[in-house]
């Protein structure tokens, strides 16, 4: 037998209902916000994600598929939505056209981690992209869309901010996180000392408890803010008291991408510890003319799926149960489920929801998955009623049976 790789997770079709309504809720709100999906291939050429998630960060050293194709060219697996659809925008000219640009996707997304409870090889984001507003107040309705989402999702979440500055006050920032670090180095993991070469930044990033014990006592970037940046940081947290969001600063929120710029946030669950954040986002000033574009502001987030079904499952979140047949055609003997086959061809043109038998079952057996199906009537053709017309149709609920003929079915069911 093959097994299913590892880090990687079926969806069956008993669960799928389940995914069907958080991507169902997700569009729904995206609509609510006037944005349009895009969707973009699952691999790309390896540098795009090289330059677009940042050749420092955990993705792009340790965690992408990549591969080479049987052209000889470097390929990877789409580690994350937003990359993609930036190449997007300005391989298509979006930027020419009504602004903002407003998008969402659906997306698979590839990174070679240490499998755990929410952490996978291959994962699903729900993503937001809003290109060429500069303002603080889209930063807070990219946010707003989120909480508007988790909300409706029934999640109970708290949302940290913080802002990372521009490379100007990030100059002056990472000065100072190098001067505090500098001390501590032998007291590092193995790769925040290469991370204090590079980008001292990621160093608050870092998930090991070592670090994270040094990293408590850091500076924090707000102290280093240029005033054009505090001005953004200042109306981001009105705009959030005016759309009554409650919000807590955290100045460790760095983000695991290179090219956030001032406003980052992440909504962490209150209710499951490890894998908390469901969501996370921010401002990215930079990226558009990283990835050869014409300067443009940007500011997106994207949403776990799995995270949000695993909080969901924990909290105990109720989710609509999948629809059920309105009838179910039972038939006798070979000529009735014949019969049964030709009726539910014309019910099914009505759009009514049918089930019949294809496993030869009895007449008892019939009931019995019709009953496990949750089928809400039961129409019986034995020989008597295929000689007559018409079936006994059992309503499941009250047990009342009444006998309905085959011309009258479409009619008798359509409001049921
Ligand atoms: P983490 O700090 O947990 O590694 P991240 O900063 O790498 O997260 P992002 O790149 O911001 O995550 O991705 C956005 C969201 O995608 C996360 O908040 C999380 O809900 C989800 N996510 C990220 N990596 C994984 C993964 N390996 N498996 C499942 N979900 C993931
Ligand atoms: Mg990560």
């Amino acid at each position: 037998m093959i097994n299913i790789p590892k880090g990687t997770k079926d969806v069956l079709p008993s669960d799928a209902y389940k995914w069907q309504y958080v991507e169902g809720t997700a569009r729904e709100i995206a609509k609510l916000f006037n944005l349009k999906e895009i969707r973009t291939p699952v691999f790309e050429h390896t540098e795009l994600f090289q330059r677009g998630v940042g050749d420092t960060t955990d993705i792009v050293t340790k965690e992408m598929y990549t591969f080479k194709d049987k052209g000889d060219r470097s390929i990877t697996l789409k580690p994350e939505g937003t990359a993609g659809a930036v190449r997007s925008f300005i391989e298509n000219g979006m930027a020419s056209s009504v602004l903002p640009a407003k998008m969402y996707y659906i997306t698979p997304a590839f990174r070679y981690e240490r499998p755990q409870a929410g952490r996978l090889r291959e994962f699903h984001q729900f993503g937001v992209e809003i290109f060429g507003a500069k303002g603080a107040q889209t930063d807070a309705e990219a946010i707003l869309m989120a909480d508007t989402l988790l909300k409706k999702l029934g999640l109970n979440v708290k949302l940290y901010v913080n802002s990372i500055g521009c490379p100007t006050c990030r100059a002056a920032y990472n000065k100072a996180l190098k001067e505090f670090f500098a001390p501590h180095l032998d007291g590092l993991c193995y790769d925040c000392k290469t991370r204090f070469e590079k980008n001292p930044l990621r160093l608050l990033d870092c998930k090991e408890d070592a670090c994270k014990k040094i990293n408590a006592s850091a500076p924090s970037i707000l102290q280093y803010l240029c005033p054009e940046c505090e001005a953004h940081f200042e109306e981001l947290k009105y705009c959030l008291t005016s759309a009554r969001i409650d919000y807590e600063i955290d100045p460790r929120i760095v983000r695991g991408l290179d090219y956030y710029t001032r406003s980052v946030f992440e909504f962490v669950s209150t209710s499951i510890g490890a894998q908390g954040t469901v969501c996370a986002g921010g401002r990215y000033d930079g990226l558009i003319e990283e990835l050869g574009g014409n300067p443009m502001p940007a500011v997106g987030f994207a949403a776990g799926i799995e995270r949000l079904l695993i909080v969901m499952d924990q909290t105990g979140v109720e989710i609509p149960a999948p629809a059920v047949p309105t009838v179910y055609i039972a038939g006798m003997d070979a000529d009735c489920r014949k019969k049964a086959f030709e009726l539910a061809a014309a019910l099914r043109k009505n759009g009514l929801f049918v089930e019949i038998d294809h496993m030869e079952r009895s007449v008892k057996a019939q009931f019995k998955y019709a009953d496990k199906l949750g089928a809400k009537y039961v129409a019986v053709i034995g020989g008597n009623e295929l000689a007559e017309g018409k079936a006994n149709v059992k309503c499941m609920a009250t047990g009342e049976s009444e006998s309905v003929a085959f011309a009258d079915m479409a009619a008798y069911f359509q409001h049921k």
